[in-house]
């Protein structure tokens, strides 16, 4: 669940005056960090279609948000008065980010309308944090210890073997903070990190990576069909949708349901999980739309990000179908040139193109991995 400061977004809030659809104040802020921001902009169109009205606040004026949002507050996002005025103005607040200032969140959720509070967040901040939490709610993830010292890093070795990965325990995300171990010859590659807390686990040769996407609130709790994702170098390539096994699928939505159950969270939680010999494995989590949910807006009756807006709008969930096998391909900075006439693009409107870095997506519907392998593949490198 770690995402760095340079991605997506922190704290959304719905004014208080508002076109007042079907009786609901609908207006909505968004607070977004810096950088980035497709999440929130992605949020912020489904919102748009309840009427809200959509505020976001970011240190970059030429954020995602900006060519879909209403109104952007040019800020630092942890500044705790420009927070404030913008708080004061909306009637609902949520976040996005996992690595916001906790000053400023605990002071929205104490004062302010938050409704998924601090909790999700807090759990997902650090891995330790994060794996001891999903243990104690049932999910296991692969075998893995704390790592301080050279020492520790002997002795997680010594115990899990080889191949093995080392990360930061926080700030982690699209693989930054990460070394993958496959002999003493990579024990160097880890010593720029020791010192600060990490962890060992070890690297597990699973079968594929699958990932759920649930919203709850006071009534239930309503699943995304699972998804099948494909990294490269530690970043999501593709997701594909009606790929899994039925049985795959319902055990990883039943043991999600069950575990947001009992951490007592609402609102939007994704879970990464990794899935072996019919066995699954907790990764990681994050509470707010996730990468591997962008296929939804085509692929699904409902999008995350709508569902996510219906919670935040108090309106009652609608459950989740597939409409069509679905990929999602993912569109860095080295895929930008390419000349795919297919499928639905999704443009981030951002202004710096770099290799790695998240410029859009686009959804290939009716399409199933294979169908995307010979038809689509070719046009990206
Ligand atoms: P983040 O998404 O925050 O960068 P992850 O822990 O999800 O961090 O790691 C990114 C990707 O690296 C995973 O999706 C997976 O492809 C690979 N990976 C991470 N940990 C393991 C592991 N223990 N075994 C196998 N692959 C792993
Ligand atoms: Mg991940």
């Amino acid at each position: 669940g770690m995402v760095s400061a340079m991605t997506t977004i922190p704290v959304i809030g719905v004014p208080v005056k508002s076109r007042a659809l079907n009786g609901l104040d609908s207006l909505l802020s968004i607070v977004q960090m810096p950088g980035g921001g497709q999440l929130g902009m992605m949020l912020a169109e489904a919102l748009k279609k309840y009427d809200a009205y959509v505020i976001a606040l970011d240190p970059n004026p030429l954020c995602s948000c900006k060519y879909v949002c209403d109104e952007i507050i040019v800020s630092e996002y942890n500044d705790l008065a420009n927070l404030k005025k913008l708080a004061d103005r909306v009637d609902v607040i949520t976040y996005e980010f996992e690595n916001v200032n906790a000053e400023a969140l605990i002071y929205l959720n104490d004062n302010y309308n938050m409704p998924q509070g601090i909790r999700p967040l807090f759990d997902s901040q650090n891995r330790i944090r994060e794996k001891e939490n999903a243990i104690k709610n049932g999910l296991r993830p692969v075998e893995f210890y704390k790592i301080l010292n050279e020492d520790d890093l002997l002795k997680g070795i010594s115990k899990i073997g080889y191949p093995c990965v080392y990360k930061t325990t926080t700030l982690g995300y699209d693989g930054h903070g990460q070394v993958v171990l496959r002999s003493d010859k990579d024990l160097p590659l880890v010593s720029k990190y020791l010192g600060g807390e990490g962890i060992l686990e070890k690297y597990l040769k699973y079968d594929y990576e699958a990932s759920v996407i649930l919203v709850r609130d006071n009534k239930e709790i309503v699943a995304f069909p699972p998804s099948y994702n494909i990294h490269k170098e530690g970043i999501l390539d593709l997701s594909v949708a009606g790929f899994l096994d039925d049985s795959i699928s319902e055990k990883l939505i039943n043991k999600s349901k069950e575990f947001m159950n009992l951490c007592n969270y609402y609102g939007i939680l994704a879970i990464e999980y990794f899935v072996k010999d019919g066995e699954i494995y907790f990764n990681e989590m994050a509470p707010r739309p996730h990468n591997s949910g962008h296929y939804t807006i085509e692929g699904c009756n409902i999008s995350q990000y709508e569902e996510l807006a219906r919670f935040l709008l108090k309106r009652p969930l609608i459950e989740p179908k597939l409409i069509s096998k679905t990929v999602m391909k993912n569109v860095l900075g080295e895929d930008l040139e390419n000349k795919c006439p297919f499928g639905f693009w999704h443009d981030y409107y951002k202004k710096e193109s770099r290799p790695k870095r998240k410029m859009g997506h686009i959804t290939f519907t009716n399409t199933s991995l294979d169908d995307y392998n010979q038809k689509y593949k070719k046009y990206f490198i």
